[in-house]
């Protein structure tokens, strides 16, 4: 049966930010010949592709898109008991803490403090997801990818990923032209919890309760719920800068002037908390300007009050940049991508 390639879709719907006009085609695909299908189509008619996951980390313009959308929508999840490690494979449009979800409750350890991160399973190794001193290359085997331009399988071994702090080849110019199927990961079945970040040992420590796999993802859970801003009340792309990493001489230099940084090391760089940057030096906390704001609990987070356009986003994200710029000569970052209607 052949998929149907819809028309003026309005991508409104398929970004947490809720941002963003009508895409002039849309295919959700749920197989490799589905994928080839929408591409020969984007091919015959030299139409520009775009590649959606979950649309958590992404903005479109206000004026649409005047292209193909395709959506990741390969399905499919299989786990492979190997003596103590489990081999998983999961297609690239599985919801991510769906998988992080069943992961738990079957006991395979590895995946827990990277629960309630919005998207897909495919989208997991392009920015390397991360969070609470886990991140997601540590556990993955391969991806496996098609090439959109040969429409040729290949897959990546972990290290052909280039993985490192938020970032892989697939965000490379070149590794753009990689549509990602599949991934494998390797759990465990017997793990260590990793308790070293400060909101984890203190849930556990204030809350008594028992160090277990269930309990730390319940514990994820609750901290990402009480600082990140909750999807079902505003236009949001959660952590919409990245946090900065510098060299240890900007970082002595800064720490001197500002008390209170923490620096965190990262090869032969220091990681800073760009929210502590954003609250205790530039005084951003809850910054609100027309229908945007920097999140009253975790100012990395941009949220959208409702009405909020592309061009309004980005002209409050620059602001933003220019103030921290002023403030610590860092030039910070976006997580988040922009997608310019052309
Ligand atoms: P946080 O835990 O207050 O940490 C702020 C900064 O300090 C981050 O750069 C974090 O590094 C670093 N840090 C804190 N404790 C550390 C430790 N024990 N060892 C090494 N580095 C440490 O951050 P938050 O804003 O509340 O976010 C919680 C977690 O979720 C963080 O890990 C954050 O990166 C993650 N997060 C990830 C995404 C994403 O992947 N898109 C989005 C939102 C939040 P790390 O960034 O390396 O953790």
């Amino acid at each position: 049966m052949s998929m149907k390639i819809l028309k003026n879709i309005s991508l409104k719907d398929f970004n947490t930010f809720g941002i963003g006009g009508p895409a002039r085609f849309f295919a959700s695909v749920k197989s490799i010949d589905e994928l080839k299908e929408a591409l020969q189509f984007a091919k015959k008619r030299r139409l520009k592709i775009f590649i959606l996951g979950g649309g958590s980390n992404t903005v479109f313009d206000d004026k649409g898109f005047n292209g193909l959308i395709i959506r990741n929508n390969i399905k499919g999840l299989k786990f492979l008991k190997k003596g103590n490690s489990v081999l998983v494979e999961v297609g690239g449009g599985e919801d991510w803490d769906g998988f992080v979800e069943k992961t738990v409750s079957k006991n395979f350890w590895g995946l827990e403090n990277l629960s309630l991160i919005p998207g897909t399973v495919g989208a997991s190794p392009i920015q390397n997801i991360g969070a609470y001193g886990v991140e997601v290359s540590e556990f993955i085997i391969k991806v496996e990818t098609i090439n959109l331009k040969t429409l040729k399988k290949k897959t990546f071994s972990n290290k052909e990923c280039k993985f490192s702090y938020r970032n892989s080849f697939f965000k490379t110019k070149k590794g753009k032209d990689f549509f990602i199927i599949k991934v494998f990961f390797k759990l465990k079945k017997n793990g260590v919890p990793n308790l070293k970040y400060k909101d984890v040992s203190e849930y556990f420590e204030s809350s008594k309760k028992k160090i277990t796999q269930k309990n730390i993802r319940q514990a994820i859970i609750k901290i990402r719920n009480r600082k990140l801003p909750d999807l079902e009340k505003f236009g949001t792309g959660g952590s919409f800068f990245k946090n900065p990493i510098i060299s240890k001489k900007d970082f002595d230099e800064l720490n001197g002037k500002y008390h209170g940084l923490k620096g965190y090391i990262e090869g032969n760089k220091v990681k800073i908390s760009l929210a502590f940057i954003m609250d205790h030096i530039c005084g951003l906390k809850g910054y609100r300007e027309g229908n945007f704001s920097l999140y009253k609990n975790q100012p990395l987070a941009i949220v959208n009050f409702g009405k909020g356009s592309f061009e309004e986003l980005k002209k409050f994200k620059n602001k933003i940049q220019k103030k921290v710029f002023q403030k610590t000569k860092i030039k910070i970052e976006e997580e988040v991508f922009l997608v310019d209607s052309k």
